[in-house]
Formats: structure tokens, sequence, C-alpha cells
């Protein structure tokens, strides 16, 4: 599997980090992961075979993670420069479907309307979906917004996991436990009230509970200072530590 960041940031204008977004190549699938603002773009930016793409993971329905969900259906219907007819399938939590039928009420009822199908699926925390050859894509609960999922795939003993947003729980490390690969969120420098999010330290400290052999870190609300941050994570967790960037790739 090889993993490539789309986004690395935020809501938050940034010249370098994008909003949240990743893409998975498996041998017989790819999955896009969230769907944020710029993450359309850096598809193309950096070279990845977008237009095979076979299914997109929503991890919740906040803007960052979103934002240009539209823009992607759209390219679908009006940006194809190759022939396909296998469907792509829109996999998230419960509401999905509410959210494609306010952007159909937004953008016009074609907006799925492309020469191959589109199908979305709601899945419930504990529920997984085939993905073909001995590859699978489970989901989780997390504590950030009443429908928040992460997600875990497995493809020939190999597994990545993303924890979309979410703050600490002990529960998520159970589900990530001995991945090769966790995409963690790692909001803040230091603990914030009232926000459901992991700080540098919650991020270490899941990934050192789940025991997974590397750690990569994104969606940061701070001035990321790569020397200082990676020597925050080893604190508390003694694997392999990336920290992420835009169109960094991680093969698994
Ligand atoms: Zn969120
Ligand atoms: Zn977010």
């Amino acid at each position: 599997m090889k993993l490539t960041i789309l986004g690395s940031g935020t809501v938050v204008p940034s010249a370098t980090r994008k909003s949240s977004g990743y893409f998975l190549e498996l041998p017989d699938a790819s999955v896009m992961l969230d769907c944020g603002a710029g993450s359309v773009h850096a598809l193309a930016q950096f070279d990845l075979p977008w237009q095979r793409m076979s299914h997109l993971f929503v991890s919740h329905f906040h803007v960052d993670h979103i934002g240009e969900l539209a823009s992607l259906l759209t390219a679908f219907r009006v940006g194809m420069t190759v022939e396909r007819s296998e469907p792509l399938l829109i996999v998230g939590p419960k509401g999905l479907d509410r959210v494609i039928e306010g952007l159909k009420i937004a953008f016009g009822k074609k907006l799925l309307d492309s020469r191959f199908s589109i199908n979305t699926q709601m899945l419930e925390p504990g529920q997984t979906i085939d993905l073909g050859n001995d590859s699978r894509l489970s989901v989780a609960k997390t504590p950030h917004t009443i429908e928040s999922l992460a997600v875990r795939i497995e493809c020939r003993g190999k597994s990545i996991c993303y924890t979309g947003d979410t703050k600490y729980s002990e529960e998520l490390a159970a589900f990530f436990h001995k991945a090769n690969v966790l995409v963690s969120e790692c909001s803040y420098l230091e603990p914030r009230e009232g926000t459901k999010h992991l700080t540098v330290r919650e991020a270490a400290r899941l990934a050192a509970r789940a025991e997974v052999s590397r750690l990569v870190v994104s969606h940061f609300y701070f001035e990321v200072d790569e020397a200082r941050l990676k020597e925050e994570l080893r604190r508390e967790y003694s694997g392999e530590v990336i920290v992420g960037k835009d169109g960094l790739a991680v093969e698994i």
C-alpha cells in the first residue's frame, strides 16, 4: 500500500498545508480519505490516479474534511480523460445521505451523474466492507462529533489507520492495535478546554497504547517546528515518527 498526504492542515488558510485529505493505493483499489479544501487539485499535483479511485471515505462532516466533496464529484462528471465502468463507492457515517442531498440542492441534482455509477453507503461503528483481493476497511466511533469515525484498512497482512478527528480514547487505541501505520490528527501543542482534538502528547500516547509501528502526525493548528515536534512525540512514543506534510508518501 502507498499513502500520499494531500492535505496536512486544517481549515485555516496556509501556504503549505491544505485541508484534510489522503490517498491510499492498494493492489486492486484506491481510497481517498477525506476531501477538504485543496485536496482535489492536490490529486493532480501529486500525480495520483484519481480517475481510478474506487472508494472515498468520509470521516465526519466538518468542512475541513468534506469541503471539496462537490468539486470531486463534479470532476468525475466533467473532468474524466479515461474510460471507466467501475463504480465509485462513497462511505461515511450516518447522515452521509443528508449531506449528499444537501450538496445536490446547492450544486444541482446532476451532481452524481457521471458515466460510471457513484454509490453511497453509510457505515455503523464496527462495520467492515470488503475492498477486494484480501483487503478490507473497517470503522470505529471517535469522540469528536456525533457521527465521527476513524478507519482501519487492511491489505494482505498490512494495516493503516486514520483517526479522522478525535479526542483521546482508549477504545480507539484498541481499534488501532498493532497497525503498521497510524495517521493521527495532532491539533494542538497544549491542551485546550472544550475542544475534542488531540494534543501532540495525546497523539503520541494513542500511538504508544495502540503499539503501532509508525506514527504519521497531521492536521496541525500550530506552526510546525519539525525537530521540536518529533522530540515532543518521542517523550511518549518510541516507534518511528513521521511529521506529515503535503505530498509526503509512505509505503506500507
Ligand atoms: Zn472535525
Ligand atoms: Zn478537522
